[in-house]
């Protein structure tokens, strides 16, 4: 449902006065192959989450950089992330929306934890599933601290967007272990 050709890669403008600023009227796609973060794009088109991790002093960052803020070494790595997280906050966008997104609202944009990154928070759309795709949760079926499991949602041919599925029965699980 969340799809845009490549060849849109650079959002169609539809300028409705000279002068202004053109409308962005499809869903803003992101640099694939910039050398920063090239390694995190092609991971998730491969359906794998990365956390860029410093080599020199283990620091975890994201989203990635070209230099580690803690010793300021530019050599940089990469950890896989398990996909699992924890819904850590979230946002449900209000119109007005830009045109491409407007159709999807209210849609929800959740910061997660991914499982074994604690101070990693990932920004996500929160799906009941791939297929059905941004908007298919309503804000009122979550809540913070909830188990999610990752998937991606595929926005053109070389971009697979991190999403969040709410994982009912990996939370249920968890509650009946409470005493
Ligand atoms: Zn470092």
């Amino acid at each position: 449902m969340w799809s845009v050709p490549k060849n849109q890669r650079s959002a169609s403008t539809g300028s409705c006065c000279t002068g202004h600023e053109p409308m962005i009227e499809s869903i803003p796609l992101p640099i694939v192959d910039d050398p920063v973060d090239r390694a995190f794009w092609q991971a998730c088109d491969e359906g794998r989450l990365l956390v860029q991790t410093c080599t020199q002093c283990g620091h975890r960052q994201h989203p990635p950089r070209a230099m580690c803020p803690a010793c300021r070494s530019m050599e940089l790595g990469w950890q896989e992330c398990a996909p699992t997280g924890q819904l850590w906050s979230y946002v449900v966008p209000h119109p007005p929306l830009l045109p491409a997104f407007a159709p999807l609202a209210p849609y929800i944009v959740g910061l997660i934890i991914p499982d074994g990154f604690p101070g990693i928070r990932m920004v996500g759309a929160i799906v009941a599933s791939a297929e059905e795709g941004i908007g298919s949760v309503a804000p009122a079926e979550i809540a913070i601290g909830d188990r999610m499991r990752l998937t991606f949602v595929r926005l053109a041919e070389d971009v697979a967007l991190p999403c969040w599925v709410p994982d009912a029965a990996c939370a249920l699980s968890e509650r009946e272990e409470k005493p």
